[in-house]
């Protein structure tokens, strides 16, 4: 390439930064509520937990405070709740003895989440907590653990500064219409489905 088209190449890509520029500038200046948002992170994909997990970090490493609550045993002994668990600012609660896939047992199931529902409140009406992760929280709708108005009623009587974060695949319409933020995560391809075995600190 000669230098004088070098020099328009760098032009050219100055004048796009510029633009994109302006773009970003005016959405910032239009953005301007400050409240706490609700994420829904649903979908087939992988990734729903694990960034539910980050943004948990990213509050904590603010120094303020956050709830995380896990749904689904299995889930519990994952690397990111192990190591956010001896984090100074986090209030964690698991269901107990119960839901897996297979208890297959409606009462007892019932039982656990009747158990830790309480606790998930408290963080939603709590305003230290900054952000609250309902881990797998999807199941609890979908097996009708947990009513949705019954959910809807805490999200809304929330503290305002609070964000909340919910994953779990399948994740209802009316859920998604109260959210803020709601991102798919569409599988387009699964190690596992190759045969390749789960993984400590990949899977959990
Ligand atoms: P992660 O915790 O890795 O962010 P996730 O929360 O999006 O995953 P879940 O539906 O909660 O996904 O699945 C729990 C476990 O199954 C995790 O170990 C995850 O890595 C794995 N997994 C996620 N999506 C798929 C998939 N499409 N096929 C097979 N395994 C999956
Ligand atoms: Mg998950």
């Amino acid at each position: 390439m000669s230098n004088s088209e070098q020099t328009a190449n760098t032009d050219r890509h100055q004048q796009k930064m510029q633009k994109h520029k302006e773009k970003v500038d005016a959405a910032i200046a239009r953005a301007q509520e400050e409240r706490g948002v609700i994420i829904v992170l649903t979908g087939n994909g992988k990734g729903k937990s694990s960034s539910g997990f980050g943004t948990v970090i990213r509050t904590l490493g603010h120094g303020y405070k956050a709830g995380l609550v896990q749904f689904i045993k299995g889930t519990w002994d994952c690397g990111e709740a192990k190591i956010l668990a001896t984090l100074p600012g986090l209030t964690h609660e698991v269901m107990g003895s119960g839901f897996t896939w297979e208890t297959q047992n409606k009462e007892q199931d019932q039982r656990a989440f009747d158990a830790v529902w309480p606790k998930a409140k408290a963080m939603l009406s709590n305003p230290e907590l900054r952000t609250v992760m309902l881990d797998e929280i999807t199941y609890m709708l979908a097996y009708d653990l947990l009513d949705f108005d019954e959910l809807k009623t805490a999200l809304e009587n929330r503290p305002p500064e609070q964000n909340v974060i919910l994953t779990g695949r399948g994740a209802p319409t009316a859920l998604r219409d109260l959210a803020d933020t709601v991102t798919e995560m569409k599988m387009e391809k699964h190690a596992f489905k190759a045969g390749v075995k789960a993984q400590a600190g990949i899977e959990w």
